[in-house]
């Protein structure tokens, strides 16, 4: 067991019993140098792997340079140049950015954002989403009640509409993606007023959620009714993005338009740094002065990122992501086929969740858990999701290789086999 400190709070719970030391591409080391293959990249966020050494070259010299750079004191290089280097990625028409830190801030910026542009107060979230802990985000969150639970009351003016979680709901993908735009315009209609309502929240993909990809005529129908409300479209890409899930970002899967895109995890391969980015007309409606921070947009961190999406670009990640997430998911449909305790494999390139099922299609909990921990005893670190904590899921680093892919798969199957028997 890995060794605690009695000063750590118990509120943090730690998903695996490793000390890690050290990492390296898509592994883990302990202490005593056992090597993990780490299919959680720190929650989507190594997607580089560990410590890719163009990203720690580029971090070693901005921190011999210039580490704090404030950027509402002075502005510094390596912001700017991320600046002008994210417009080649960013969804057209989405070029005024702003930087935070954390994912959570970065939601926080987009709600403020689309209150200080349309006037209206109310966003729209859906069941099931993860848009971060701190109050504003953790009010737009549903993805389960240990988040909201006793920190109440939240922030008013969120209005919650079913999400097309076909598997659960006992639906096919259309049927679930009819059912839940009717629910949207039902809840319009009832609810939450077009005239009072400011964004529309999604994830291209649950996330903490469950790992429930969004149909894409699903997120046609929200673009469309935002369209037809003059309702913003906020992506909350943060899991998603950079390439994760076989394209640049989860919404590229749909070929909707955006109206604002919130990131962070792979953007600085683990270094903090969250942005928002949207068109001019709506960020010049944000009121001056009303956001900032005093980490935002750190040297380092930008460095960091403008690193990755060299590597990202010289290795051909994103195309790695799809090719490899395919490799994944078909492997790992065949070890559901042998094993009906996993009812449901889905995802979206390297996002990819395993849910588990009892016969009478109630969650099973207790499963997941031990086929969990039992792959981690074996060396594959992963993390679970789901309200329920029943879907294992997988989200290795975007430089995985076909055979660590088929070594975890190996792992899985053994790990399962146990938690089973
Ligand atoms: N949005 C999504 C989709 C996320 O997955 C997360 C983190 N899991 C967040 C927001 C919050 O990010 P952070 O933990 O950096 O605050």
């Amino acid at each position: 067991m890995v060794e605690q400190s009695a000063r750590l709070s118990p509120i943090l719970k730690q998903a695996t019993p490793v000390l890690a030391t050290r990492g390296e591409g898509a592994y883990i080391f302990d202490e005593d140098e056992r090597r993990y293959l780490d299919f959680t990249a720190g929650i989507g966020v190594t997607s580089t792997g560990h410590c890719h050494p163009k990203v720690v070259a580029a971090a070693q010299q901005q921190v011999a340079t210039l580490i704090h750079g404030q950027y509402t004191t002075v502005m510094h290089r390596p912001l700017l140049r991320l600046t002008e280097r994210l417009g080649s990625v960013l969804p057209p028409g989405l070029d005024r950015l702003f930087y935070v830190n954390s994912g959570s801030e970065a939601v926080e910026a987009a709600l403020r954002l689309a209150r200080h542009a349309t006037g209206r107060q109310n966003a729209i979230v859906f069941q099931g989403s993860f848009h971060g802990r701190t109050m504003g985000a953790a009010s737009l969150t549903t993805s389960g009640t240990k988040i909201r639970a006793g920190i109440g009351p939240l922030m008013p003016g969120v209005a919650i509409s079913a999400f097309p979680y076909a598997y659960r709901l006992g639906m096919s993908e259309e049927q679930a993606t009819d059912f839940a735009l009717r629910e949207l315009d039902y809840l319009l209609a009832t609810t939450s007023s077009p005239k009072d309502t400011a964004a529309i929240f999604i994830e291209p993909m649950l996330g903490e959620g469950g790992y429930v990809p969004a149909p894409p005529a699903f997120l046609e129908g929200l673009r469309e009714r935002a369209d037809r409300h003059g309702i913003l479209l906020v992506l909350d890409e943060v899991q998603t993005g950079f390439g994760r899930t076989g394209r640049f970002w989860g919404h590229d899967h749909a070929g909707i338009r955006p109206d604002v895109v919130i990131t962070a995890k792979g953007l600085a391969s683990g270094f903090p740094l969250s942005a928002i980015a949207a068109p001019s007309e709506l960020m010049e409606r944000a009121w001056p002065g009303s956001q900032g921070g005093t980490y935002g947009g750190n040297a380092v961190s930008c460095a960091a990122a403008l690193a990755t999406l060299d590597v990202i670009e010289e290795e051909g990640l994103v195309d790695n992501a799809a090719t490899m997430g395919a490799r994944l998911q078909k492997a790992l449909s065949q070890v559901a086929d042998e094993h009906p305790v996993i009812g449901d494999v889905r995802g979206m390139g390297l996002l990819v969740g395993n849910e588990f099922t009892t016969p009478d299609g109630a969650p099973d909990t207790a499963t997941a858990t031990r086929a969990h921990q039992a792959a981690a005893d074996r060396g594959l670190l992963l993390l679970t999701c789901g309200a329920y904590g029943n879907v294992v899921r997988m989200i290795p680093p975007l430089i995985v290789t076909g055979e660590q892919v088929d070594a975890a798969v190996e792992i899985w199957a053994e790990a399962v086999a146990a938690a089973t028997s």
